[in-house]
Parts: C-alpha cells; sequence; structure tokens
C-alpha cells in the first residue's frame, strides 16, 4: 500500500527550523514502505556543509542495511534535492524520489546541474515533484524572513 511520508518529512523540516538549520526534512522508506531513517538539515549543528537532510537519512540507512546501495528504497524530501544529494541519491540507486518544494536556486534535479538528466548519471530514480509544494516553500519563507 503506497503512504506518502512527505508529512513525516515536513515534521523533521519543522524541527530543523527549531534547531536554526535551514528547514528540509527528509525520509527514507524500505521496499516494503517502513520507515527506515528521518532527519532534516544539520550542517551547523555539526559544522559539516554536507549534513543535509537526503545525505543524513541515505547513510542511516546504508548503514541500517549494510549496504552502499538501497534499491527499492524511496525518498521523500520537502525541497528539491541540490546536486550533492541528486549525485548520492543515484550513487545509492534509490528507487523513487517524491519532493515539494522546487529550487530554482540551489536545486539539482529540476534546475542547474539537471544531475539526473546527465549522460554521466548512471541512475536515474523515478521522480515526483509538487508534493506539499505550498508547507514546505511557506515553512522556508518564514524561516529566511525571519532572520533576515
Ligand atoms: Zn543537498
Amino acid at each position: 500500500m503506497f503512504t506518502s511520508r512527505m508529512d513525516d518529512a515536513l515534521t523533521e523540516a519543522r524541527a530543523a527550523a527549531t534547531r536554526g538549520e535551514v528547514p528540509v526534512g527528509a525520509v527514507l522508506c524500505d521496499p516494503a514502505g517502513r520507515v527506515v531513517a528521518a532527519d532534516g538539515n544539520r550542517t551547523r549543528e555539526l559544522s559539516d556543509p554536507t549534513a543535509h537532510a537526503e545525505i543524513l537519512v541515505i547513510r542511516a540507512a546504508c548503514a541500517a542495511a549494510g549496504s552502499e546501495r538501497l534499491p527499492g528504497y524511496r525518498l521523500w524530501v520537502t525541497l528539491e534535492p541540490c546536486p550533492m544529494c541528486a549525485a548520492a541519491i543515484a550513487a545509492a540507486r534509490i528507487a523513487v524520489l517524491y519532493y515539494g518544494a522546487p529550487d530554482p536556486r540551489m536545486g539539482g534535479v529540476a534546475h542547474g546541474a539537471r544531475v539526473f538528466d546527465h549522460p554521466q548519471c548512471h541512475h536515474r530514480p523515478e521522480v515526483y515533484e509538487g508534493i506539499a509544494a505550498g508547507a514546505a516553500q511557506s515553512l522556508l519563507r518564514g524561516f529566511f524572513a525571519a532572520r533576515r
């Protein structure tokens, strides 16, 4: 049965905002649909520019699976992944990517590098965009408005 995990990803994004991080959240499900990892951005907390929500859940799921690849897994992210995360998604062989808001500035899926459309990309997940995009976008807008 298909269950949307975007609400869970949004919960992670809100938690990231309360930590002072850019509010992006991600949830990774195994082929059976079980949630195996959920997290939000932690670049400031970990002093790590690669600690995006997507990278953190991929690391956690790979560690749990004892594998560098996650075939059949589905990833939910509140914002269009950046090129770094898109490359990691391809490397992990994730089957399906669902994301919320488009990111014309930093995105690497439908914008910019368009990593999955590149001839050097060996694995292209199924991609569904615009899921709960309004909620994800207003979270981001609120976060950056409060910082200004
Ligand atoms: Zn990223």
